[in-house]
């Protein structure tokens, strides 16, 4: 059987609409760049990643609570955290087509051209101009020098027509309060990651939760950045959904608890159900770590356009509770009773992007086999994260067949999520629960309830197509099972 994997995102994009996974967010309006909703079934594959994460992190560490912070903080928050002066990303617009891009992207995008026609030499020269931009003349004069030295045009519309590069602050301002002045006393930010939630919340939790150092509060939320380049489906969206935790240690212990981590989350993408192969580990060279950060590196997904990061493993040392505790004036430390000790614990942060592992689940899964002449599209997903996981079908419109589907629907409907089809042929049937990822399927066919002694039906299961014949009794048996022991192919 020949099997193709996913080449393109356009695949997946169309896919994810066409079986409502993933829509553009307001598309009867001509849609919101960068922005997207999730349908019927990706909700559902959403919740269970976003299960599959709380789990794993408070359920099986018990020393990590969870947190539901606010989307809007007060905005000393963002002056004390850095992003006021410095979240911001390079941009240049195009002044033909007016649009809009991140400059250290456009080089990349440049760099990347140039390997793909094998000048292999002068893509290195532009990398190693490109790495130490900034160290010239300011950040954005040395951008600008490099795309009109190398003559870069806008990949649209082939112009050479730039403005000059501005930094681009990437929170998104609202006013606070009913009566808005407009003055930059009433505004307040759409928080840009949910970290900062933790770490405000940090005595908070402390006192009330009973933890000591070493401790973690994860956190589930939305986060928005304004994003100069957003053209990538649910990788780099301006509203999207983290699943954070910041771990509290002891300075000193560091380094070994972030590399502890570091392992613990790519164990979780393997546990997931992704393919080893597709995953790894890149660490942050030293010279371009952020300023706070001792140690960083991200676990990427090789997506069809490239290795990209899927989550950021940081060690923030102190920065983030010294910057609070000197900005509230309120004292953010932990005193250690047995070692009589006072001090601000370092973090060790796990970062991770929630719709980009939705997208990283959805390409990794994605296969088109042959078969029989024909063309099937299959979702291979963890038979825990799929949206539906049992279809059920009478195999044809008949009261006897009708009614024992029913019933075996009711029976599973309480633990699983279960979906009944009696519409179209069974191959017909079989192909969209396919697509949908729906790992087993059962079908209640005449042999079944008219043979002697209990009734059987047949499961089919998704990944290789075979069929076993079991009684009503042992459904749950084998689903359990073989959910289990599912590998990634
Ligand atoms: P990138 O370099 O790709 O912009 P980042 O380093 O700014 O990402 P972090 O600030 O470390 O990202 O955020 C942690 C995680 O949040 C990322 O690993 C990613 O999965 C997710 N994330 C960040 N920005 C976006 C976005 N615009 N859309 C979707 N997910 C995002």
């Amino acid at each position: 059987m020949s099997v193709t994997e996913l080449e393109n995102l356009d695949t997946i994009v169309s896919l994810a609409k066409a079986r409502g996974f993933i829509y553009q967010s307001s598309e009867i309006y001509g849609g919101l760049g960068a922005v997207y909703d999730y349908g019927p079934l990706g909700t559902e594959l959403k919740r269970n990643i976003r299960d599959f994460w709380w789990t794993e992190m408070t359920r099986r560490h018990d020393n990590i609570v969870g947190l539901d912070a606010a989307i809007l903080m007060h905005p000393k928050v963002w002056e004390a955290s850095g992003h006021v002066e410095g979240f911001n990303d390079p941009m240049i617009d195009d002044k033909q087509s007016n649009k809009r891009y991140r400059a250290d992207m456009l080089v990349e995008g440049h760099i990347a051209r140039l390997r793909g026609k094998g000048k292999a030499e002068e893509a290195d020269e532009l990398q190693q101009l490109l790495d130490t931009a900034g160290s010239r003349n300011g950040l954005c004069e040395d951008l600008h020098q490099i795309i009109m030295d190398h003559e870069i045009r806008a990949p649209e519309s082939g112009a050479f027509e730039w403005t000059d590069v501005r930094q681009f602050n990437l929170m998104f301002k609202t006013q606070f309060g009913a009566t808005s002045s407009g003055d930059d006393g009433d505004v307040v930010y759409l928080r840009p990651e949910t970290a900062q939630g933790i770490f405000v919340n940090f005595k908070n939790v402390m006192d009330t939760a009973r933890q000591q150092v070493p401790f973690g509060i994860a956190q589930v939320g939305k986060a928005f950045r304004n994003e100069v380049v957003a053209r990538q489906f649910i990788f780099r969206m301006r509203e999207f959904e983290q699943m954070e935790m910041q771990y509290f240690v002891e300075p000193g212990t560091d380094e070994e608890s972030y590399d502890t981590w570091l392992n613990k989350r790519l164990e979780w993408h393997k546990a997931l159900g992704i393919r080893q192969h597709k995953l790894r580990i890149h660490p942050h060279p030293e010279d371009k770590l952020a300023h706070y950060a001792a140690d960083a590196a991200d676990i990427q997904y090789e997506y069809p356009i490239g290795w990209q990061e899927v989550e950021g493993i940081h060690n923030r040392t102190d920065f983030d509770l010294s910057q609070h505790h000197e900005y509230s004036g309120k004292k953010l430390e932990y005193y250690d009773q047995k070692k009589q000790k006072r001090y601000i614990p370092y973090v060790i942060e796990t970062s991770i992007g929630l719709d980009r592992t939705v997208m990283m689940a959805l390409c990794d899964a994605y296969r088109e086999e042959e078969v029989d002449g024909d063309t099937r599209t299959v979702l291979k997903l963890n038979p825990e994260i799929a949206p539906t996981e049992v279809g059920i079908f009478p195999l044809i419109k008949k009261d006897k067949l009708q009614d024992l589907a029913h019933k075996i629907e009711e029976d599973l409907r309480g633990d699983y999520k279960v979906l009944y089809d009696e519409s179209g042929s069974i191959g017909k049937r079989y192909r969209r629960q396919d697509e949908a990822g729906t790992p087993f399927c059962i079908t209640v066919d005449f042999d079944g309830v008219e043979s002697e002694g209990e009734d059987t039906v047949t499961i089919r299961y998704r990944d290789d197509m075979t069929q076993d014949r079991v009684p009503v009794s042992r459904l749950r048996e084998v689903i359990s099972d073989q959910t289990k022991s599912w590998k990634p192919e």
